[in-house]
């Protein structure tokens, strides 16, 4: 496995070259209010697109907009022809309904695939499915673990690794602890995606050979981030947090936006 950091760079080279000499691809980011947090993914998600030659577009609303007003604020994105792909992003103050607002983003210019119809696949198990791809790890017949059901990463994770007919079993918070237990050390391929720290730990019995992918953002007691997953476990690879999923998810906001021109 190549370190993902470099991957990255790599890759978006390899982009820039591809969209150079063609007509500019246009990408929006909504984000309502300011969260420390979702002010720098926004930065790097507008600085990722600038660097291969994406035309990126951040439209800050105040925290005191209206859900109504962030509708139809998304309606003029959805018939913009200027704009290839969009995203909002979270989370939302309260009052707005992101389960409203996933589904008011058009399929067709949804680049964080979070539309049940979205012609995209979510960002985060996009960004570890191609990563792995471009690595030329062979899926066929191993066991996969995906800790975590979510919509947005959980879910759509297991789809992409049974389509590459691996075994694939998804745990979550209802999961018995021996049966957590039996599953992981039978694990090749390891995807934590839970939002709470250690749930993947030196503890259990895991193969050396094992690829884990640590999906989690967690602030830590000293306020640093980490992941979802214990440092350094016993195994080939893990990806680190931070400079991990993150970088792998805001290419995929990438692939996601080249995808929907080309449709
Ligand atoms: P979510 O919607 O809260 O889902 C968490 C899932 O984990 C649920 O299915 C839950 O099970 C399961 N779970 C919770 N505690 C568990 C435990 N102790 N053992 C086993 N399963 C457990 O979260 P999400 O949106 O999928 O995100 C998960 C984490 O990834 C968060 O830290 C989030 O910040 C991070 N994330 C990172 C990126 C990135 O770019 N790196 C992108 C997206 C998300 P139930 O269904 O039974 O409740």
């Amino acid at each position: 496995m190549q370190v993902i950091k470099e991957y990255v760079l790599n890759k978006k080279e390899r982009i820039k070259k591809e969209l150079a000499g063609k007509a500019p691809l246009k990408m929006v980011i909504v984000q309502v209010g300011h969260v420390p947090a979702s002010d720098r993914y926004v930065r790097n998600k507008a600085k990722d697109a600038a660097e291969v030659g994406i035309d990126c577009e951040i439209v800050n609303i105040p925290e005191t907009t209206t859900e109504d007003e962030l509708l139809t604020l998304l309606s003029g994105l959805n018939c913009d022809d200027t704009v290839t792909g969009y995203l909002v992003q979270l989370p939302l103050p309260k009052g707005i309904s992101e389960e409203k607002v996933k589904l008011a983003i058009t399929p067709d210019k949804d680049i964080d695939g979070f539309h049940p119809l979205s012609k995209t696949v979510p960002a985060t198990p996009l960004g570890v499915y191609n990563y792995l791809k471009d690595m030329n790890y062979e899926f066929q017949g191993k066991n996969a673990v995906v800790i975590g059901r979510s919509n947005i990463v959980g879910k759509p994770m297991a789809q992409l690794l049974l389509k590459e007919s691996m075994n694939v079993t998804v745990l979550h918070s209802k999961t018995k602890e021996e049966d957590k237990a039996f599953y992981l050390e039978h694990a090749d391929l390891i995807v934590v995606a839970t939002g709470h720290q250690l749930t993947l730990n030196a503890n259990y019995t895991l193969k050396p050979d094992a690829v884990v992918f640590d999906v989690g953002i967690n602030v830590g007691e000293d306020g640093k981030l980490c992941g979802d997953c214990e440092s350094n476990l016993p195994v080939a690879f893990q990806s680190p947090v931070p400079g991990g999923v993150g970088l792998l998810t805001r290419m995929s906001v990438i692939d996601n936006l080249i995808e929907l021109a080309k449709l």
